[in-house]
């Protein structure tokens, strides 16, 4: 088997048994990033910058002191602040930025001994559903690249998929580590709203955005959110309390009377037949595994569309106010005056669709519209997490589709901002409500796109989920199937 087919949980024992070191590793998938540069996937990439981290890990297992991750590859969203690397978030903005400093998620997965390969493409500032908002360059499916991998987290599933890396950090804010792994059938979970810390992630919409891995299996993802997760008091006020776990534990845990429950609203119109096929299917499955299905109702998952497109702009149009041209980033060439700065700055370095948000998240925190929309969307927001909870007296886990259809064709939807938003009907309810949530590789649709399985569970139930993902990994092989080898 090549290094690349290997899992991380597979890789990491081979290279603790230095049955192969981290620089070869490294170098090995280094080639790959290059060879399949086509794809998009990569946004920045440092040679040697890479193969230090790498020689630093080889030290540390010689001398016996090496990390449970220690010289495992790994690339980055490029929404993750990195020292070593260039970090963009996608935006013109930011093209060329350096940070002082990395991300807490990047730091201890470094001290895990993680090696980073690089930056991956994402939407700008993680605004999308289909990688197509990149500044700088589209990302294309290796299952077909004429078609999107989904977003914002494209560029993390499609190094995953495609075997340019072993696993990748990948952000979700509305869906967008769920997405595209569904997409490019891979495997992602975002944990509990603050489990994971948020310093040194480019902030989108700050209620909201989470951390966390996309790798081929759920092992892999144990393992590796076991690695990012636990408390940052000094630096992320809404990181919890709670000390990192170790995931892996009960990932052999029987699920024999699992109760999983079934929202009808994620069955209706606008879910498509190749779809629902994978996903009935995927419910059979569990079923013979021991599983027990229950008809549940999520009574408010249409109105998450509406809140989450008024939340999440609200808190961008904030977040974003701080890429003014006066601390760091682009900064207009000519100006007038500072104002006259300021706009032209903000004019030339952020993009349509982020503008677009900028402007409806100003809109609906105005004065006379604060009430009208920002304030009702709250309140809309705490009746969709109490209907979560009201679901969870009935089931211990929910499940259901993560998109209405595969991956669309390049370009299909790209004019039309409504038609992304729609797509994310199925994702932003656990996003609203701060739940964790999954996707897992269930079968293929229209083309022979992957399709995902969502699974969501109650705050903080992680390891049931994982759990529930791995015996379902043990009873079939989507997970384990690949895309074609595109090269150059
Ligand atoms: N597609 C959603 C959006 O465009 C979610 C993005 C995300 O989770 N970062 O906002």
């Amino acid at each position: 088997m090549s290094l690349h087919d290997l899992t991380v949980a597979q890789l990491a024992i081979m290279l603790a048994k230095k049955e192969v070191s981290a620089v070869e590793t490294a170098t090995h998938f280094l080639a790959r990033a290059t060879s399949h540069e086509s794809l998009g996937a990569y946004l920045a990439a440092d040679e040697e910058a890479t193969l230090a981290q790498a020689r630093a890990a080889d030290e540390s297992i010689a001398r016996g002191t090496a990390g449970v991750l220690a010289g495992v590859p790994m690339a980055h969203k490029d929404i993750f602040v990195t020292r070593d690397f260039p970090s963009t978030a996608g935006s013109k903005m930011l093209e060329g930025y350096r940070s002082p400093f990395d991300a807490t998620v990047v730091a201890k997965l470094t001290t895990a001994g993680v090696v980073t390969l690089g930056k991956l493409n994402c939407d700008e500032f993680a605004m999308g559903s289909s990688n197509e908002n990149s500044a700088f360059k589209p990302v294309r499916n290796p299952w077909d690249i004429s078609r999107i991998p989904g977003g914002s987290s494209g560029g993390s599933a499609v190094a995953v998929a495609a075997r340019l890396a072993p696993a990748a950090t990948g952000t979700d804010t509305g869906g967008s580590i769920r997405q595209p792994a569904s997409f490019c059938g891979v495997t992602g979970i975002k944990p509990t709203y603050g489990r994971a810390s948020r310093y040194g992630m480019i902030a989108f919409a700050s209620s909201l955005d989470q951390a966390g891995p996309m790798a081929r299996t759920a092992r892999d993802c144990a393992l590796l959110l076991g690695a990012m997760c636990g408390p940052d008091p000094d630096r992320d006020s809404t990181s919890l309390d709670l000390p990192a776990e170790d995931f892996t534990l009960s990932l052999q845990a029987s699920i024999e009377g699992l109760r999983i429950g079934v929202p009808a609203e994620f069955f209706g119109q606008g879910l498509g037949a190749d779809v629902r096929q994978a996903i009935d299917n995927a419910l059979q499955e569990y079923q013979r595994l021991g599983a027990k299905l229950v008809p549940i109702s999520l009574p408010r998952t249409e109105l998450s569309i509406p809140v989450y497109y008024i939340i999440a702009p609200a808190e961008a149009s904030s977040n974003l106010s701080r890429f003014d041209g006066v601390k760091f980033g682009h900064r207009a060439g000519q100006y007038g005056d500072l104002m006259d700065m300021y706009k032209k700055t903000r004019a030339e370095g952020f993009g349509d669709e982020v503008k677009r948000r900028i402007m409806i998240g100003t809109y609906v925190l105005s004065h006379g519209y604060y009430d009208a929309y920002y304030l009702q969307a709250q309140k809309i927001r705490r009746m969709i997490a109490d209907d979560f909870q009201q679901a969870f007296g009935q089931c211990d886990v929910i499940a259901g589709p993560v998109a209405p259809t595969v991956a669309w064709k390049i370009g299909e939807k790209s004019d039309d901002p409504v038609a992304n938003y729609l797509a994310d009907i199925f994702t932003l309810p656990a996003s609203l409500a701060g739940l964790p949530g999954m996707s897992v590789p269930a079968g293929f649709g229209e083309g022979g796109m992957p399709v995902g399985l969502q699974l969501i569970g109650n705050y903080f139930g992680e390891a049931r989920l994982l759990n529930a993902a791995h015996r379902f990994q043990q009873a079939t092989d989507f997970h384990l199937r690949r895309p074609p080898e595109i090269r150059a």
